[in-house]
């Protein structure tokens, strides 16, 4: 088996004296898709959050391959280079067109060449589908499209790793799928993905292992077809009778 690209170990994190992950072990190996589900508040954004170094973690520690990231003197934008992350909503910066928001990061952060940025931006939202709104503004676009430029915006940068929060949550339904498309996409080039979702007839489809978070812990995890199928602990079947 090789190494796991990342390792969280025994993480927890606090607001206040809420008690938000108690104690995360979660180990992420190259390519491997994994989905988090959960009901809200079960701290699936506050880890994948922590994963990215936009929290800092109370105890416990995460390992990107050989690397302690949350050790205090890691250069936190290189990790953040290397482990991408989308959101909800308010991805894009609307002051800039498609194409400047996909190569802002190669450019300023990245080392890439503005030349290199730019082909590299018109082969990716060729892919998604989008090439010709390269000279459009986020405001412009559906909130479907504008989720996929967010993914495209991620992934130029060459991530090891990326994290996807809920990211269909906020979009009409009817755009929903071109969104789930790309994540398809994502994974048959062999990405690695951690995505907190609701959707649960995606997850398994998508995902070699479910995560399913219940108060600040990993209360099961599994390849979907046993969890959907034959979940071990009364609290992850209620949950999934809930959110067929
Ligand atoms: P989920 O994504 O599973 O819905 P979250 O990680 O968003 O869960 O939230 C878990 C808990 O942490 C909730 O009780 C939420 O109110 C709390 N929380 C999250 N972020 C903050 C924050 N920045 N400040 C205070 N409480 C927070
Ligand atoms: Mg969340």
């Amino acid at each position: 088996m090789t190494p796991p690209l990342l390792r969280a170990e025994a993480v927890r994190k606090s607001f206040g004296t809420n008690e938000v992950l108690k104690g995360i072990d979660l180990h992420v190996a190259e390519g491997e898709v994994i989905c988090l589900i959960g009901a809200s508040g079960s701290g699936k954004s506050t880890l994948l959050r922590c994963l990215n170094l936009l929290e800092q973690v109370d105890d416990g520690d995460i390992w990107l391959d050989d690397q302690e990231i949350t050790d205090p003197r890691i250069d936190e934008d290189e990790v953040r280079r290397q482990i991408g992350i989308v959101f909800q909503a308010y991805n894009l910066f609307p002051h800039l067109s498609v194409e400047r928001n996909i190569t802002l990061g190669p450019t300023e952060a990245g080392g890439v060449s503005a030349l290199d940025a730019k082909a590299r931006a018109a082969e990716l939202l060729a892919r998604v589908g989008l090439a010709e709104k390269a000279k459009a503004y986020p405001d412009a676009l559906s909130g479907g499209q504008q989720q996929r430029v967010a993914l495209v915006r991620a992934i130029a940068m060459r991530p090891r790793l990326l994290l996807l929060d809920e990211i269909t949550s906020a979009l009409d339904p009817m755009l929903v799928g071109e969104v789930l498309d790309v994540i398809r996409e994502l994974r048959r080039d062999g990405m690695t993905i951690v995505m907190a979702t609701h959707e649960m007839t995606f997850a398994r489809e998508i995902s070699d292992r479910i995560v399913f978070m219940a108060d600040g812990l990993v209360e099961e995890s599994g390849p979907p077809e046993q969890i959907f199928t034959a979940p071990r602990s009364p609290r992850t079947a209620e949950f999934l009778a809930r959110h067929r």
